[in-house]
C-alpha cells in the first residue's frame, strides 16, 4: 500500500442545513475530485441542526465514504458557528470551507489547494458576479459591504465564505474567543500571505436559500456591530449637530427676547421636544444594542452544542458513532 502519512492532509468543510438533497451530491463531487487529483483530504459536514433528513445522509455518506465525517449541532445555530465547528473539527494541514448546495464550484479547490502548496496560507475565492438576485438584494448587499469594508480597511464586496486556509490561519481562528465571529471578514483581518482565486456563483440545484429577509438584517447588524463602533460614534456626531442647531435656535430667541418681539407660541417648543426626544430614544437603543452584544459576549456561552458527531470507516462497514 501506498504511505499516504507523508502527504499533506486537505479538510473540507461544509455547512449544512436542511440540505438533505445537496449531501449525498457533495460528498460524491468532492471526494471524487480529491481522489482524482491524489489529494489526501476529509470531509467534514455541519449539520446545522436541520429539520429534514440530512443527518441520515450524512450518516449514510460516512458508511460508504471513509473520508467523510459528520457533527451534528443540538439545535441551529447558524452558518457562522458551523464553520467555526467544523475548522475545530479539521485534522488537516489545510482546510477549505464552502457550501454545501456547491454554489461553490469544487473545481476551484483544486486551484487554491495548488496555490496553498506555493506557500500562500490564506487563499480566499472572491465573486465575478453575485449570480441570480433580486435587485432589492444587490442593493442591500452594497450598503452592508460598503459599510463593513469601512469597518475593517478591507474590500469586501466581492469577499465569501469559499476559503482556504493554512493550519496556522486556522488555529489563529480558533484562539479567537469572541462569539460572533464573522468569518468571512475575520479570515482576511488575521493577514497572513494571501492570494486570490476567482469564481462564478452556480445556481443552486436543490433546495432553496436559507435566507430571509429577517434573517439576512439581523445577519447584517450582528457582523456589522461585532466590528464596528462607528454607530456609537454616530452619536456623538448627532450630538454635535444637535447642540449647533439649538446654538442658532438660542441666539435667535434671545435676540427676540431682548428686542421685545413674543415668541411664536407653543409650535416651536412642541417640535423640539419631538426632535430631542426621538433622537435621544435612537442613541439610547444604538448604545442598547451594544451592551446587549457584550452582555452576550461576556455570559461566555458556547458557539455551539454538539449532540452527534460520527466517523467514516475504512472497512466499509456502518459509520462509527464518536460522542
Ligand atoms: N447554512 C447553515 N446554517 C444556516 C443557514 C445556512 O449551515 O443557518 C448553510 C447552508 O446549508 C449552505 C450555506 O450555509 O451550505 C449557504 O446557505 P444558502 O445556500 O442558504 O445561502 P446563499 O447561498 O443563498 O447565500
Ligand atoms: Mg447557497
Amino acid at each position: 500500500m501506498q504511505d499516504t502519512t507523508k502527504k499533506p492532509l486537505l479538510s473540507v468543510i461544509l455547512p449544512a442545513y436542511n440540505e438533505e438533497a445537496s449531501v449525498p451530491r457533495a460528498a460524491q463531487v468532492i471526494c471524487t475530485l480529491l481522489e482524482q487529483a491524489d489529494i489526501r483530504h476529509e470531509v467534514i459536514f455541519i449539520d446545522d441542526g436541520s429539520k429534514d433528513d440530512t443527518w441520515t445522509m450524512i450518516l449514510a455518506q460516512a458508511a460508504s465514504h471513509p473520508q467523510v465525517r459528520g457533527v451534528r449541532f443540538s439545535r441551529n445555530f447558524g452558518k457562522e458557528a458551523a464553520i467555526f465547528a467544523g475548522l475545530a473539527q479539521a485534522r488537516g494541514n489545510c482546510v477549505v470551507v464552502l457550501d454545501c448546495d456547491l454554489q461553490h464550484p469544487p473545481e476551484k479547490i483544486l486551484e487554491m489547494y495548488r496555490l496553498w502548496e506555493q506557500g500562500y496560507q490564506v487563499v480566499e475565492g472572491v465573486k465575478v458576479s453575485r449570480g441570480k438576485e433580486s435587485p432589492l438584494h444587490t442593493l442591500a448587499a452594497k450598503t452592508f459591504y460598503s459599510l463593513i469594508s469601512r469597518a475593517t480597511g478591507i474590500d469586501m464586496s466581492r469577499a465569501s465564505d469559499f476559503k482556504l486556509l493554512d493550519r496556522r490561519a486556522v488555529d489563529t481562528l480558533l484562539a479567537m474567543r469572541e462569539k460572533n465571529a464573522f468569518f468571512r471578514a475575520l479570515s482576511s483581518w488575521i493577514g497572513f500571505s494571501t492570494a486570490q482565486v476567482e469564481f462564478e456563483v452556480q445556481p443552486r440545484l436543490e433546495g432553496t436559500s436559507k435566507w430571509s429577509f429577517r434573517s439576512l438584517t439581523k445577519y447584517a447588524l450582528v457582523n456589522l456591530t461585532s466590528f464596528s463602533a462607528a454607530p456609537l460614534q454616530l452619536i456623538t456626531l448627532l450630538g454635535v449637530m444637535v447642540f449647533l442647531c439649538s446654538v442658532v435656535l438660542g441666539i435667535w430667541s434671545l435676540w427676540q427676547k431682548l428686542s421685545g418681539q413674543a415668541l411664536e407660541g407653543f409650535t416651536t417648543v412642541i417640535l423640539l421636544q419631538l426632535i430631542i426626544g426621538s433622537v435621544l430614544m435612537i442613541c439610547l437603543g444604538i448604545i442598547g444594542y451594544y451592551v446587549a452584544r457584550i452582555y452576550e459576549e461576556i455570559k461566555d456561552r458556547p458557539r455551539y452544542i454538539v449532540a452527534d458527531s460520527c466517523e467514516g470507516k475504512t472497512d466499509g462497514g456502518q459509520a462509527e458513532k464518536t460522542l
